[in-house]
């Protein structure tokens, strides 16, 4: 069932859990993310980067495809459809296409035009009935070409952009992006309980979730995180059984290049890869 983020994550943040955001980069990992989600009984935010979204063809190909499998695969858990890291053009893109969820990536700019471009989505978004996230502070590492340094987002600029009618908000709390270096400090938990003392019920935001230790999760979700995006990490699970499929000559033996066995072991890591984090974040049989 399509559905925007908004309820999902408001239920979240009121049941102390999260619910993943799961980015996907064509077929494969579209239907093992879906097929993970119903096996687990959990609603799922498919994440959508606009480099992504250009590799698929395009945003139409994308709403096209996810209507057809939560048809066709009988999918009935709660499903939104998410751009990730939008900027302006790619969300007005992505109303329009059908998407049923926003990230407008302001973080980039100072915050008095963060704050006015945001307001412009909300109000277009809402009146389209997607769902709207925002980001305060940028978040370290690399997405998508767009570098960050790592910061911790200053807890009253969160809550002036909480105040415009965002209905998620995505905070740097020294989370990064991609793989974590050795020396990293760890997530700041005193800014996130300072945000979330400012902010209230507005459920938060967790970007660069692969590889932070499940304590910490765990202990992020309990200050208000209610979603969380995996992206480096299903891309990891799938190179890995590719790369062993590979390896171990399985290609070169009867019709094992066809795509449909060459992915299939890619395609599982991802659905295990999934549901893993389902059951790490508390989503299991909350759809
Ligand atoms: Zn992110």
């Amino acid at each position: 069932m399509l559905v925007t983020a908004t309820k999902m994550l408001q239920d979240a943040k009121a049941g102390h859990y999260a619910v993943g955001q799961f980015n996907i980069n064509n077929l494969e990992w579209t239907k093992a993310a879906l097929t993970a989600a119903q096996e687990c009984n959990s609603p799922i935010i498919l994440g959508v980067s606009e480099g992504a979204g250009k590799y698929m063809g395009g945003y139409n190909v994308i709403v096209g495809m996810v209507k057809g499998m939560i048809k066709d695969l009988n999918i009935t858990v709660p499903v939104a459809i998410h751009l990730d890291h939008g900027s302006f053009e790619g969300c007005l893109k992505c109303i329009e296409a059908g998407f049923t969820s926003v990230m407008f990536d302001g973080s980039h700019y100072e915050i008095e035009e963060n704050i006015a471009k945001t307001t412009e989505i909300v109000k277009l978004a809402h009146e389209a009935g997607l769902s709207v996230e925002a980001e305060v502070g940028s978040i370290g590492g690399e997405e998508d070409g767009v570098v960050g340094a790592g910061e911790c987002a200053d807890p009253t600029e969160c809550k002036r952009i909480a105040d415009l009618g965002v209905d998620f908000l995505a905070a740097g709390i020294g989370n990064i992006h991609g793989k974590y270096p050795e020396n990293w400090a760890g997530l700041s938990f005193e800014t996130l309980d300072a945000i979330q003392q400012l902010t209230g019920d507005l459920p938060l935001v967790l970007h660069g979730g692969t590889g932070i230790p499940e304590d910490m999760i765990k202990k992020a979700i309990s200050l208000g995180v209610a979603k969380i995006n995996v992206n480096t990490e299903c891309q990891l699970a799938f190179a890995a059984a590719t790369r062993e499929y590979v390896e171990a000559g399985k290609d070169l033996q009867g019709k094992g290049f066809d795509p449909r066995k060459l992915l299939a072991p890619g395609a599982a890591a991802i659905v295990e890869t999934v549901k893993a984090k389902m059951e790490l974040f508390g989503s299991v049989n909350k759809a």
